[in-house]
């Protein structure tokens, strides 16, 4: 007999975006709570390396990591959007790509999502839901772990830092307009194919004439020109952690990194 007041059970969530705490986050929970689901929302424009480093976490979890896709693409959210290409104010693409997907993916199911802010960001707020069935909690932070904890995490799991440290300072899409002058042109120096993609959504409006950017102070060309003048010292050898002691704390500065996209 079907018991009707037993409770639906509570689901586990860990959603990844390919950066280093998140993917440290599914390594520290694998046994602590093994019925965890693991889900990764592809905005269809990641980078190689963030696909490469999600296929490797899953190896090591041994258990699928959802791809979570969204139902149109960005390109049909920038028709939307009258080619309006999303900014820092403006994150529809955040929102589409990423946060609906998620809250289609949790439906109304009681659900605690585990978010891997860590002991050391105290100003740093995740995504937390407005939906009541959506529970967060942040184990990095219940267990006082910070940066040296999550790189010493990835270390022992045999992972290291996903690749693109080598020249960018966190994931997220390939034309992600958080990006830094330097990131544009490792960029430009690491995937050619992807910098000529990102600077094609760089066109001039044909009724208006108004030129759309990713960046505010100028063309990718110009900031990559700026980048070269700057510092004309490639990114290439240079040891992942430097680069993102480089970047210093901007890397968890929220004016310039999406959480749900970069966590
Ligand atoms: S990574 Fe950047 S461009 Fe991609 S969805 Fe997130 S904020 Fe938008």
């Amino acid at each position: 007999m079907t018991d009707l007041a037993a409770k639906p059970p509570v689901r586990h969530l860990l959603g990844l975006s390919g950066g280093k705490d998140s993917s440290a986050l599914a390594i520290y929970m694998r046994d602590r709570v093994p019925e965890m689901e693991y889900f990764f929302a592809d905005t269809g424009a990641e980078l190689p390396e963030t696909l490469e480093f999600i296929d490797l976490l899953q190896d090591y979890l041994g258990k699928p990591i959802v791809r979570l896709n969204s139902a149109r693409s960005f390109d049909y959210y920038l028709k939307f959007h009258k080619n309006y290409l999303p900014s820092p104010k403006q994150r529809w693409c955040t929102f589409n790509l990423k946060l609906l997907p998620f809250e289609e993916f949790v439906g109304n199911d009681k659900v605690i999502s585990y978010v891997a802010i860590r002991a050391d960001e105290p100003d740093r707020a995740g995504y937390i839901s407005s939906k009541r069935n959506i529970r967060t909690r942040f184990p990095f932070k219940e267990d006082g772990l910070t940066k040296d904890d999550i790189q010493d995490i990835l270390e022992s799991a045999g992972l290291g830092m996903p690749r693109y440290y080598e020249w960018r300072s966190r994931s997220g899409c390939y034309f992600c307009f958080f990006q830094r002058r330097e990131e544009w042109a490792g960029l430009k120096q690491y995937h050619p194919d992807l910098y000529e993609r990102a600077k094609a959504y760089e066109k001039a409006d044909e009724e208006t004439g108004k030129v759309y950017t990713w960046n505010q102070s100028g063309t990718l060309d110009e900031l990559v020109e700026r980048a070269e003048k700057a510092e004309p010292v490639s990114l290439k050898n240079k040891p992942s952690r430097k680069l993102i002691d480089r970047f210093g704390n901007s890397e968890d500065d929220e004016d310039h990194g999406c959480i749900l996209c970069s966590l």
